[in-house]
């Protein structure tokens, strides 16, 4: 059944890091905009609390509950790829850590034929979001945007001894990984203020929402674009999941998809944009057949390496009882707290061998640790935790929707570990996580090893462990994949536009045509900044501090 249109300048699909961004640029010269969010508003109290985190990233209500097939690098296992499906997006759930990525990530991107696209021009945008709250060289980090990022503010022994203990392995520290220049150890920054989580939502929407020509629209799931001839002139949703209405928003100036990197090519799909093949396969008729769309999937696949710890309590012994209670008095009271820590602490950027002139590999630190193949439950004796990853993977896939219908989940196949290089640099990773784990800085704590283990020594051994337990990062990218002409793969131009369609426009981590050495969020928001001024017709900011 379809109900009433309506009319406005821009209709952005997804309420996520991207599209709650884009919402308030685009409307702050008084054009019309229409924010259309499959999910909930963002009420939900662990969503702000940032130790929520735990609890969230696998909620019903809140997420996408995706899962990938099972896959030769995950041992034929299925691993859960959670989305954020609320005001915010993933955003609303993630694990907190701001982290850009190195200069030539993006310099890359240039190279690859996307004008525009280099650190020296992204750099301005990357300024433009943020508010460095304490330290930070202006020539990097902006200090008026509307999203604060601070420093650390919850320190523990034994984070401590593992940034220390990097020196011993000959990393040095670096004080701040977020000019483009990552190598070292250190503490991650924080999307957290005051306490509380800064989602994009609450970094962009606060104000946006109070405007006149802003309509947001919650529990709203665009289920087709409209197209009269290639032109996109609109978007079918229908609100309240299945069995609610079809209605129809109409955009006298651009449709733009900021679903994330999993909905937006099953959206593309769906609406008669993608591969021929597949959208006959599914019966959908073909608008623009785009090979690319959907292809090229690529995420982090991360391996945790678990530690008993001995002499001190870790966050597996503070989070219940007394203790617990004393950081709930430390958090109402603002004080640093455990209940406004993000999952991962301290950081090493490293290289997988020495002669690299740059990391490929990232580890993440925390004084805690999960029981084994438990999601989201902490061991009861002490622990900590090193996580490490290869930080530009070659493995890609892909992601095809199953039917036309919006609702069926589509197929996910990121093909982790495919690739021999990624496997290879793993394998490095591990071994130097273990090296990390037994420093001197650290021996008053260490115990003893318990995932892998001090029997898993060969290669084939900690491959056998990589396959059997790593688990996806979070950071998807590449669906939509920005690229010039001459690649057949890319979907959207250097503008962001989608190829051999008139007023669509993709905005989100899906157009990340490779990895960043980072978490994708900053990335994410960078994209949406200097989307608004392409949109709206601006010249690039090219400011620099005086
Ligand atoms: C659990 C988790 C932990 C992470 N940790 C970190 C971290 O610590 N640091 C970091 O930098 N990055 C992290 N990331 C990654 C980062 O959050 C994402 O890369 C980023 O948020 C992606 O932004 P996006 O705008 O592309 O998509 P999203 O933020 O996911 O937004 C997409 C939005 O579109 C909505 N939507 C989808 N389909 C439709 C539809 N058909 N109709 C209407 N609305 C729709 C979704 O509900 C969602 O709100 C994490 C991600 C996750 C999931």
């Amino acid at each position: 059944m379809t109900s009433g249109t309506e009319i406005f300048d821009y209709v952005i699909i997804g309420g996520g890091s991207a599209g709650a961004l884009l919402t308030k640029r685009l409307s702050e010269d008084g054009a019309s905009v229409c924010l259309l969010e499959a999910g909930p508003r963002d009420l939900n109290p662990l969503i702000h609390i940032p130790a929520g985190y735990i609890k969230n990233v696998y909620s019903r209500t809140l997420t996408w509950n995706f899962e990938a097939e099972p896959g030769v690098g995950t041992n034929g296992r299925r691993v859960s790829l959670p989305q954020g499906r609320v005001l915010g997006g993933s955003s609303s759930i993630n694990g907190l850590n701001y982290n850009r990525g190195q200069s030539t990530d993006f310099d890359h991107w240039a190279e690859l034929g996307n004008a525009g696209w280099s650190f020296e021009e992204v750099l301005p945008y990357f300024r433009r979001t943020e508010r460095k709250i304490g330290p930070g060289d202006p020539q990097f980090r902006g200090q008026d945007g509307e999203l604060p990022i601070t420093d650390l503010d919850w320190h523990h022994p034994i984070s401590e001894a593992f940034v220390a203990g990097a020196g011993e392995l000959g990393i040095p520290q670096n004080p701040d990984y977020n000019t483009g220049h990552q190598d070292g150890a250190g503490y991650f920054q924080r999307t957290i203020y005051k306490g509380l989580r800064v989602s994009s939502a609450r970094a962009f929407l606060g104000t946006a929402r109070q405007r006149s020509n802003v309509q947001i629209y919650t529990n709203a799931q665009a289920t087709s674009i409209e197209f009269e001839g290639k032109r996109a002139s609109g978007v079918r949703y229908i609100k309240g999941g299945p069995s609610g209405k079809t209605r129809t928003v109409r955009a006298r100036r651009e449709v733009i998809i900021s679903a994330g990197t999993i909905n937006t090519p099953r959206l593309l799909q769906i609406s008669g944009v993608g591969p021929a093949g597949l959208l006959n396969d599914i019966n959908v008729p073909v608008v623009q057949d785009l090979p690319g769309v959907g292809q090229h999937l690529r995420d982090h696949y991360g391996v945790r390496m678990v530690s008993r710890v001995k002499n001190i309590r870790t966050i597996n012994n503070m989070v219940q009882g007394p203790p617990l209670l004393l950081e709930i008095a430390r958090w109402l009271l603002r004080r640093p707290s455990l209940l406004a820590v993000s999952p991962s602490l301290a950081h090493v950027f490293w290289k997988s061998r020495a002669e690299l002139n740059r990391p490929d590999l990232m580890f993440v630190f925390t004084p805690a640790s999960f029981r084994q193949g438990v999601a989201g439950l902490l061991d009861k004796d002490p622990g900590m935790t090193c996580g490490v990853w290869q930080e530009r993977p070659e493995s890609m896939g892909y992601v095809n929707a199953r039917t036309a219908n919006p609702f069926d989940a589509p197929i996910i196949q990121p093909n982790y570990l495919a690739a021999e290089e990624d496997q290879q640099v793993l394998l490095a990773g591990m071994r130097l996580a273990r090296n990390l784990m037994r420093t001197s800085a650290l021996a008053p704590w260490f115990d003893k090893e318990t995932a892998p283990g001090d029997d898993v020594e060969s290669d084939d051994e900690f491959l056998d462990f990589a396959r059997r337990e790593g688990t996806t990062v979070y950071h998807l990218i590449g669906t939509a994949r920005m690229g010039p002409a001459s690649d057949p793969g890319s979907v959207v131009d250097a503008q962001l536009r989608v190829k051999g369609i008139e007023n669509l426009r993709v905005v989100d981590a899906s157009i990340m045509p490779t990895m960043p050495s980072a978490n994708t969020n900053a990335a994410t928001l960078m994209i949406a900044e200097k989307a608004s001024d392409m949109i709206l017709g601006r010249p690039a900011a090219t400011d620099s501090p005086d």
